[in-house]
């Protein structure tokens, strides 16, 4: 086939011009594909978590006896200091006895200056409806963290909170999460099988936005020195069935759910295992595979510690959360990176 031209014809200068132009092209081909090269090899060097979703001040009642005394507008100095730029405060509510909390919290963050990048948000627990109804008589005089014994085996599990009280307090999003078993033998099996009933009850639920750390555990089983090695999934978190991370991961993604990557309650929990919390890791991967968007919570809570801090590891420099950095080079082992991770829509 006869060639459109030959470059071989063409005058010198004009021949000169056109090879200027093709090396130009060529230039801003080579630009254009490797500027996102660029862009995302910048991140990978200067890793930062830039996003956290779930964190406690000093209204939750899970701090209201620490040692650290901050209030909302310090926890939030401290966040923003730690390069996070689009977070929400999520005090707990296990049943309505938590409201006051709630309440408190409300009037602070309505003291703060107004930021569009920060966020009123809650943490609710996966609760039983015989607890509720109980409390709703008023016979118990603190019900804080609800009725932890006496209720039904297996018992329906419910959430202590209502559309009415999302508008009341103008709760943007809602975190729910698995604190305990209901009322099942503390027995290996048992304690997955509801852990795993309660997990799916919070993916499906329409009012929660985030399902918190997905298996975190807490009480029977820890050792004298504080370690966790054994029962429920210590010693191996492969013990739980693939086959319920497959179908968390269904239910989480077809009712629009995303799930929490949590780091001082499992990532940078010194009281479990490292060898778990690899394979942790490995499942939050999975997640992520399987199209389910995953939010990044800390779970600070103001009261025991300052911002980005825990046992044995505080800031190196202000400006780069230092105790973050292990979680975040954890997560990036895995292929996860802040980049990819949820964000509130609109924020
Ligand atoms: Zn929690
Ligand atoms: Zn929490």
């Amino acid at each position: 086939m006869q060639p459109l031209y030959d470059i071989s014809d063409i005058a010198p200068l004009f021949r000169a011009a056109f090879a200027a132009a093709v090396v130009g092209v060529i230039h801003a081909i080579i630009s254009a594909v490797e500027s996102p090269r660029t862009d995302s090899a910048t991140l990978e060097e200067i890793p930062m978590l830039t996003t956290d979703w779930h964190l406690h001040t000093r209204n939750s009642c899970d701090c209201r006896e620490g040692a650290v005394p901050i209030t909302m507008a310090g926890t939030v100095a401290d966040i923003e200091a730690a390069g996070i730029r689009d977070y929400g405060i999520t005090d707990h509510l296990h049943t309505p006895y938590n409201l006051p909390d709630i309440a408190d919290s409300r009037r602070e963050f309505d003291c703060l200056p107004p930021a569009s990048h920060r966020h009123f948000g809650i943490e609710v627990s996966s609760v039983s409806h015989w607890e509720l109804e109980e409390i709703a008589t008023g016979r118990y005089a603190a019900p804080v963290y609800g009725l932890r014994d006496g209720g039904p085996a297996n018992a329906a599990p419910a959430i202590g909170l209502t559309t009415e009280d999302i508008a009341h307090y103008g709760i943007e999003y809602v975190v729910g999460g698995t604190h305990w078993p209901l009322y099942v033998p503390l027995e290996r099996q048992a304690v997955i099988r509801d852990y795993h009933r309660q997990n799916l009850f919070l993916a499906c639920h329409p009012l929660v936005t985030i399902v918190a750390h997905p298996w975190w555990w807490m009480g029977h089983w820890q050792e004298a020195d504080g370690a966790y090695r054994t029962d429920p999934w210590f010693d191996d978190f492969r013990r739980i069935p693939p086959s319920m991370h497959d179908e968390f991961a269904a239910a989480a993604r077809e009712h629009g759910k995303a799930v929490e990557i949590n780091l001082h309650a499992m990532l940078l929990n010194q009281q479990y295992p490292a060898a778990f919390k690899r394979h942790y890791c490995e499942y939050l991967a999975g997640l992520q595979a399987a199209g389910v968007p995953l939010s990044l919570g800390s779970d600070h809570h103001a009261q025991h510690h300052r911002y980005a801090e825990y046992e044995g590891l505080t800031h190196q420099d202000q400006h780069r959360p230092s105790a973050f950095d292990t979680a975040v080079a954890m997560l990036a082992d895995v292929g996860i990176y802040d980049r990819d991770l949820w964000r509130l829509p609109g924020s």
